[in-house]
């Protein structure tokens, strides 16, 4: 089997097959080649602590990206007001998932001679702050999943409510072009900003993103149900773009945009 129809594979059925109490729609998979100079630009914004994938693995040929949606009955549980434990939930399921994927692609490929690294992106904000040497969602963005909304996510073709996954592996495998059309609503000049609206915190403007403020609610948020110990809120990721266009039928659009302001 190609190369690219492997992974893709790999994915799809772990997802499909998963016995997780969170449900997932499709998953939506791309790739990156390793020398695309957006890997510089994206080294300039982030800072100079963001790595490069060859400064990760220096054989590394290929960025594998995957987003992985949430299935739209969790998108509604989330739009109550509060703590969601179902939110929560699929965060702890879906680390889980995407830790089996890894695993499986890294295992198959293996048998081809090929070598598949996952960058380490572990958050340390006690030692280093908001600094992490590599962001799956810059991956995703360059290996053509989606394009940044306001709320500071990735906005894909199956919407911005997910997680996402992102490997190294020491073959070619031929890019993934990435959206020429902007996916945020307000960034393409429409009214919206239900983001900004649904954010607590007031972590969220038009004109950036307060992490500090953000991560607070997130700390905050674990208390609810520390047996979990997981970070909840998303309450930016329950607007227009949450889900697939497709997905909405007449009641969640008008759930998913009652606060446009
Ligand atoms: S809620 Fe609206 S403004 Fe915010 S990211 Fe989504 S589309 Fe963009
Ligand atoms: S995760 Fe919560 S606190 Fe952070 S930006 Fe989104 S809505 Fe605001």
């Amino acid at each position: 089997m190609e190369l690219k129809n492997k992974i893709e594979t790999i994915i799809k059925n772990t997802v499909a097959n998963s016995d997780t109490e969170t449900r997932y729609c499709e998953p939506i998979i791309g790739f990156a080649s390793t020398t695309d100079p957006i890997f510089i630009e994206i080294k300039q914004i982030v800072g100079l602590h963001h790595l490069n994938p060859k400064e990760i693995f220096p054989e590394a040929k290929t960025v594998v990206a995957f987003f992985l949606p949430f299935d739209k009955e969790l998108v509604k549980q989330n739009l109550k007001s509060g703590v969601v434990k179902e939110s929560i939930q699929a965060s702890v399921d879906t680390s889980h998932l995407i830790g089996e994927i890894n695993e499986k692609i890294k295992t198959e490929l293996a048998k081809d001679g090929i070598t598949a690294i996952v960058p380490k992106a572990i958050f340390d904000y006690k030692n280093k702050g908001f600094n992490v040497s590599w962001s799956h969602k810059s991956a995703a963005y360059a290996a053509g999943i989606g394009t940044f909304g306001v709320n500071q996510m990735l906005i894909t073709k199956a919407g911005c409510s997910g997680r996402i996954g992102s490997l190294l592996i020491s073959a070619e495998i031929p890019p993934t072009p990435r959206p020429k059309e902007e996916f945020c609503r307000h960034k393409r000049g429409e009214k919206c900003l239900v983001c900004v609206d649904r954010c607590q915190s007031g972590a969220l403007s038009s004109n950036g993103f307060d992490k500090e403020k953000c991560f607070m609610q997130l700390q905050e948020d674990i208390k609810a149900y520390p047996e979990l110990n997981q970070h909840g809120c998303g309450k930016c990721t329950t607007g227009p773009c949450t889900l697939d266009p497709a997905e909405l039928d007449e009641d969640s659009v008008k759930s998913l945009t009652t606060n446009v302001i």
